[in-house]
């Protein structure tokens, strides 16, 4: 049993550990008064099983498989916690309180726990996702990595998509889901591609990421506003996690007047499961006031006219130059331009 009185201290790399705990607030109370104490770690070096506490509201987040639970406590899995508390003879605070559930967030999260498994061979591992990464993200990682020498945040970064290409240019990255479940198997392939020192997981809800203001080099909000109700209200908050002159990167599906022929061949053809926001197409004058609200300057770029299940029978290398080659020639016609099928922004935070 783990002995309370023991301060255990972790001073070095890591979110999971003294020196970056200050980058983190209670996701209950937002105090960033919080301490953590380690059940068991990795070297001497990662939390894996422990718990951060609050000292001003006093809630304790679970740590389990190096991954930190910082869900509000309406989102909690009780069970987990139950277990949790049993295994470390820790009692469990404000169980009783009444919470309000929002049902929204419940939703995505039973589905993203639920489909993990699948969604990472339907979706991350598909041809057409590993092309559309490349020159959608990793092409804009790779112009701008040079201004990620601090820290970077990633909202909503399900199995480690887009963290693992971070971590692998030594960017230290703090990457939080709404899944655990995602984040699980994103910790798998983290620890296989040796990125534990680089990337640290942590369950939170992306709307309100439970991270200190003014922090990061760049927020990155992968495949995320379209699951989310308040969108311009998730772009304000992350927003506010940017130093100034940071940048902020964004990709969902595009409101395109041509959306119909995509849905009907997802219809009768599925390549993967969604579970959406009622209203998840953004058109480029939403996203725009939106970013401009939260003080971020945005240049829009539309990319993707082909179905993406062609994609899946070419090679990478054939994916690529076509998807650039059909980006660069659509995006030249006036009207057709705005059939693209994604919708990304590239924007700087005001200084
Ligand atoms: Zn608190």
């Amino acid at each position: 049993l783990h002995d309370y009185n023991k301060p255990i201290c972790i001073d070095y790399g890591g979110v999971l550990n003294s020196r970056n705990l200050t980058f983190l607030k209670c996701p209950n109370c937002s105090s960033s008064s919080l301490s953590i104490r380690a059940f068991e770690s990795i070297d001497n070096y990662d939390v894996q099983t422990g718990i951060v506490t609050c000292d001003d509201c006093k809630n304790w987040y679970r740590i389990e498989n190096g991954i930190l639970d910082f869900l509000p406590l309406a989102m909690r899995r009780k069970d987990l916690y139950k277990k949790f508390a049993e295994n470390h003879n820790i009692s469990i605070i404000n169980d009783q309180i009444d919470l309000t559930i929002d049902s929204q967030k419940a939703n995505q999260q039973e589905f993203f726990n639920a489909e993990a498994d699948d969604y990472e061979k339907r979706v991350v591992n598909s041809r057409f996702s590993q092309v559309y990464d490349q020159t959608s993200f990793i092409d804009w990682l790779d112009r701008n990595k040079h201004k990620m020498e601090g820290l970077v945040l990633e909202i909503g970064c399900g199995t480690g998509r887009q963290s693992i290409p971070l971590g692998m240019r030594g960017i230290q990255t703090i990457a939080g889901d709404i899944s655990e479940e995602m984040l699980i198997l994103a910790q798998k392939k983290i620890e296989n591609a040796g990125l534990r020192k680089n990337v640290d997981l942590i369950v939170f809800d992306g709307e309100n990421p439970p991270v200190t203001d003014n922090t990061f080099d760049a927020v990155i909000i992968y495949g995320v506003l379209h699951h989310l109700k308040n969108k311009g209200n998730a772009i304000k908050n992350a927003s506010e996690k940017l130093r100034p002159n940071g940048l902020f990167y964004s990709l969902d599906p595009h409101k395109s007047p041509v959306r119909i022929f995509f849905d009907l061949v997802m219809f009768f053809w599925k390549i993967y499961n969604e579970e959406a926001d009622d209203d998840p197409l953004l058109s480029s004058a939403i996203l725009t006031k939106w970013l401009s609200e939260a003080g971020i300057d945005c240049k829009i770029r539309l990319t993707f006219y082909l179905p993406p299940h062609l994609f899946n029978y070419l090679s990478y290398e054939t994916g690529v130059s076509l998807l650039k080659g059909t980006d660069s020639f659509f995006n030249r016609i006036p009207f057709v331009r705005n059939f693209a099928g994604i919708i990304i922004s590239e924007g700087i935070k005001h200084a």
